[in-house]
């Protein structure tokens, strides 16, 4: 199932260990730690090495910085960190250099450090190899815990690997392991919901789910796109032109019987000439839809009928809400699948991003399966991509020399 080195295969103990993490959360005005999802769910890797007595050095991005940005410093993650472990995490200014190596030096086995943001460094993205060389330079064994950006082949991700022995953290390898199930060997029938507005994100995963999903549901503002191939009107809706072709390729698959699932678009909307809490709405079925209007949720008729029919699921994927789920009068569609999923008997995964956001606003989020901590790197798996950052670890078969 997962066949790539990871943090059990390694001895830890007094090695100076570098951990790529994915802290990259949202945070208040006041610079606290908004959501600490991503923080705790790598919780297991870091409790890890302080049981082992590794020395701790923990890298992550956070936000978008061009260069140096004094709001995007890392310190709130540190501070955050520290509160979970109840112990110090001292927080560095730096994220390479001699000043870093000096302070590296006196850690003590058990100790942990957090150094600055990445993507404070423009070389971070490039993957420039020296950059990779200087991180790689701080320690022994490289740990990759941040699926979140295993998608993306930075210095941090692919590039310490070339010079340091690098393995998987318990994140990563849980991350790949329940979606290598969903694609390779889910229980059946494995149904999947795709929703949200960037289609681009989801077109690679429909294809790729073609042949491997039972019944796939549609919903939220991509559906859409898929409405208008088929020739029906739907008003001001949001529309992906660029993405019409591609969508009348992937129904005409299903239609040949090219694939093995069947595919289901909304029977019904709710509609409103325009997003916002106090706009009027009004419900109607797709083939009366109104010229001025966009559709902001799927209808009480595709509601029943979507969640009736996830009840006979063993396995059900969903990314993507169904509809406005920001705005109480859109979000009904949301919720009913937030509920369905949690009561589903089933195995039931969910792909990170505003499905996470929305099982978290409705209270369902203990009662799922799993929910993936990296939206992005997420679909890229499902669309059957290799993510960078865990080609880059060392094989299962591998000989670690530590
Ligand atoms: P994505 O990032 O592609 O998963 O899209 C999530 C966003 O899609 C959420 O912020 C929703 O408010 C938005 N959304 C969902 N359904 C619709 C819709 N029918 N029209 C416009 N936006 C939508």
């Amino acid at each position: 199932m997962f066949f790539k080195k990871t943090l059990r295969d390694v001895d830890v103990r007094g090695k100076r260990v570098l951990v790529r993490v994915d802290f990259n959360v949202s945070l208040t005005e006041d610079r606290n730690v908004l959501d600490d999802t991503r923080i705790l769910a790598s919780l297991p890797t870091i409790r890890h090495l302080i049981s082992q007595g590794a020395k701790t050095i923990i890298i992550t991005h956070l936000g978008r910085p061009k260069n140096y940005d004094a709001h995007l410093r890392v310190d709130p993650l540190a501070e955050a960190l520290s509160r979970y472990i109840a112990r110090p995490v001292r927080k560095l200014d730096r994220t390479v250099g001699e000043e870093v190596k000096k302070v590296i030096e006196i850690m003590k086995p058990g100790d942990v450090l957090m150094l600055e943001n990445l993507r404070f460094h423009e070389e971070e993205k490039r993957n420039d190899p020296q950059f990779a060389r200087e991180l790689a330079s701080l320690a022994d064994i490289f740990v990759n815990d941040a699926f979140g950006t295993a998608h993306r082949a930075h210095a941090s991700t692919v590039g310490v690997p070339k010079y340091l022995p690098a393995v998987a953290g318990f994140l990563l390898e849980t991350e790949v392991v329940h979606l290598t199930k969903l694609l390779e060997t889910p229980e059946r029938p494995f149904y999947a919901v795709l929703g949200g507005n960037k289609i681009a994100d989801k077109l690679g995963v429909i294809s790729n789910f073609l042949n491997r999903v039972d019944e796939l549901f549609l919903g939220g503002g991509m559906c859409f796109t898929f409405l208008k191939a088929r020739g029906l009107n739907v008003g001001k809706s949001i529309v992906w032109d660029e993405y019409l072709e591609e969508a009348k390729r992937i129904m005409k698959e299903i239609e040949k019987g090219n694939s093995r699932c069947s595919l289901h678009l909304p029977l019904d909307f709710v509609l409103a000439p325009e997003i916002s809490e106090v706009a009027e709405s009004k419900v109607t079925t797709v083939e009366n839809f109104y010229d001025d209007w966009m559709g902001l949720d799927i209808g009480p008729m595709t509601q029943k009928f979507y969640r009736d029919s996830l009840q006979e699921a063993k396995t059900i994927f969903w990314n993507g809400p169904m509809g406005v789920f920001e705005i109480e009068k859109f979000a009904a569609g949301t919720k009913m699948i937030c509920e369905t999923m949690a009561y589903s008997r089933g195995t039931t995964i969910v792909g990170g991003g505003d499905s996470d956001a929305a099982l978290r606003r409705f209270g369902y989020s203990g009662l799922i399966t799993f929910v993936s901590t990296g939206g992005g790197a997420c679909l890229k798996f499902l669309e059957g991509e290799p993510l960078p950052g865990v080609e880059s670890l060392l094989d299962a078969t591998e000989v670690v020399k530590v």
